[in-house]
């Protein structure tokens, strides 16, 4: 409890899934939370729930299109508006595009781009001048296992997501010195909505989730939850050494030579 008590933060996509748990975990760790959400609909029925957990909360949402960086900065001003300045940004928001390489559409690989690597930089572009100003922040982009194993099949969604732990350590470099960290959180199989979308769109929903946990190491996957923790350790002061680096959270999944 507390451990980011008096911290202003904004997480991109915090409806449901991840980043919803993120909004939760930071609201019951005592900071004022702005969910920056497309749906605005799920948006609410988070705060609604944070507020129900933690009466005390203060959290607000603000419908946001992470692919537009008109509209991340005015999220951003509205945050501050309401809450002072930003301790802490969550880049959460992200999409799945699985395709083939070579029947991919332009439209396909435009909206993963769009969503999973600009999307970061337009929350990183938003944040970045007041943290480096007031000579604080941390920044913590929700990247993934693809970030550094493909998997085939799911063109071009790892190629966003190697961008995005690029763009994590060359922002942490760049703004090291003043003070300003910037970390990736690398989910494998987490239980939310996204995961359980792949499941249902192959030929047997049930088999290829039952092939999913036999090939974890721990036998299961994980829950939002799981990586809510490590975002809070990462927002909060007590990983204040800890910068352009990438946490991985798949209960050892990539570790394994082969299946
Ligand atoms: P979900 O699909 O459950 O939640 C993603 C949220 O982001 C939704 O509320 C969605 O809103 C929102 N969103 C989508 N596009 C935009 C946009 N343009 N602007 C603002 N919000 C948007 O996904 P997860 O919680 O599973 O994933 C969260 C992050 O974690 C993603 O970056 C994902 O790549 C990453 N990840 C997830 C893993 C998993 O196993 N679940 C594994 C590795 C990484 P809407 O409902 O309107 O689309």
């Amino acid at each position: 409890m507390n451990r980011l008590t008096g911290k202003v933060a904004l997480v991109t996509g915090a409806g449901r899934g991840i980043g919803a748990a993120i909004a939760h975990a930071f609201a019951r760790e005592g900071a004022a939370v702005v969910l920056a959400e497309l749906d605005m609909q799920t948006a609410q029925a988070t705060c609604h729930e944070i507020t129900t957990q933690c009466p005390d909360a203060r959290v607000t949402a603000v419908r946001t299109d992470v692919t537009s960086a008109t509209s991340v900065r005015e999220a951003v001003v509205d945050a501050e508006r309401l809450f002072g300045p930003l301790d802490v940004l969550v880049n959460n928001a992200g999409i799945n595009v699985f395709c083939d390489p070579l029947t991919m559409t332009d439209d396909d690989w435009r909206r993963c781009f769009a969503v999973d690597l600009d999307g970061v930089w337009n929350g990183c572009r938003a944040v970045l001048p007041g943290m480096v100003e007031r000579g604080r922040g941390s920044i913590v982009n929700i990247a993934s296992t693809h970030a550094f194993k493909i998997i085939p099949g799911c063109f071009p969604y790892p190629v966003a997501k190697h961008g995005v732990l690029g763009l994590t350590r060359a922002l942490g470099i760049e703004y090291a010195a003043k003070q300003v960290r910037v970390n990736a959180i690398a989910p494998g199989y987490i239980e939310t909505q996204l995961t359980r979308d792949w499941w249902n769109g192959q030929a047997d929903a049930e088999a290829a989730r039952r092939t999913t946990l036999e090939l974890q190491p721990m036998k299961r996957i994980g829950q939002p939850d799981e990586v809510a923790m490590t975002a809070v350790f990462l927002a909060s002061d007590e990983a204040p050494f800890i910068n352009a680096s990438c946490i991985t959270i798949d209960g050892g999944r990539s570790a394994v030579f082969h299946d």
